[in-house]
């Protein structure tokens, strides 16, 4: 063996390199190989209430397959919304984790979420081609990569659905939506993207699932699903791993 080959990791047996790389449970900090561990996954993703399927918004059992009473009033751009669950403790924390912690193992475990949400909502009318919430050049440069992109990648795999990470653009780099007060939002995000100049042809009359880690004022999808319909997209649902509830 090489002096290099050493040092490999895979070249380990596995028992010694989970000793030396102790995972654990984003949840719970249990032991295990999983980003978060099977029962913590059944007790918090499980057994959420039913959602309106415009905004992905929590609403009563009977009215599951009409939209909510905002999505009535004013029809967002995007025209479904698949939630996997509630931002809310402690769920919050695997997305603190994957977003300002860079545990990037967390992603495919985000994905897999989404995936079973989306195979518990029957009739759901599967997107032709994802792409993630695009983050503007500097926030990209700062934390190094963009969390939506890290769940679109193990998404596009498991539900068989091309991505095209650059099918939209930042054209402005806004404020983050977190520092703007709620009532700036909307105006904050107005006309923040583009469709890339070479996926125009991608766009038109398709399907497209726009995938990002969390839905709060649901304005920046509104935006980007506003935008893909002008440029000519069909239908347009959100695939988020989590949703903030009304206040
Ligand atoms: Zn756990
Ligand atoms: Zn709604």
């Amino acid at each position: 063996m090489s002096r290099n080959a050493a040092f490999k990791l895979d070249a380990w047996p596995l028992a010694l390199v989970r000793r030396l790389l102790p995972c654990s449970c984003a949840l719970c900090g249990g032991a295990g190989e999983a980003a978060v561990c099977a029962p913590c996954a059944a007790h918090y993703l499980g057994g959420a209430g039913a959602r309106c399927r415009c905004c992905g918004n929590p609403v009563s059992r009977a009215d599951a397959l009409t939209p909510c009473a905002a999505c009535q009033t004013e029809r967002p751009s995007y025209d479904a919304t698949i939630a996997a669950a509630d931002y809310a403790a402690p769920i919050d924390g695997v997305v603190l984790q994957l977003k300002f912690g860079g545990v990037l193992a967390l992603a495919p475990w985000c994905a897999g979420a989404i995936r079973t949400a989306i195979l518990a909502q029957s009739g759901f009318e599967l997107p032709n081609l994802l792409c993630p919430v695009p983050l503007g050049p500097g926030r990209l440069a700062e934390r190094g990569f963009n969390q939506a992109l890290e769940i679109a990648r193990p998404l596009s795999l498991a539900l068989g659905i091309p991505l095209k990470a650059r099918l939209a653009i930042r054209a402005l780099d806004t404020r983050a939506q977190s520092s703007v007060a709620p009532d700036e939002r909307k105006r904050n995000i107005r006309n923040a993207f583009i469709v890339a100049p070479d996926a125009l042809d991608l766009v038109r009359g398709q399907h497209i699932g726009i995938v990002d880690d969390v839905m709060t004022s649901g304005h920046t999808l509104n935006e980007l699903a506003g935008t893909f319909k002008r440029f000519g997209a069909a239908r347009v649902s959100n695939l988020v791993f989590a949703r903030t509830p009304p206040h």
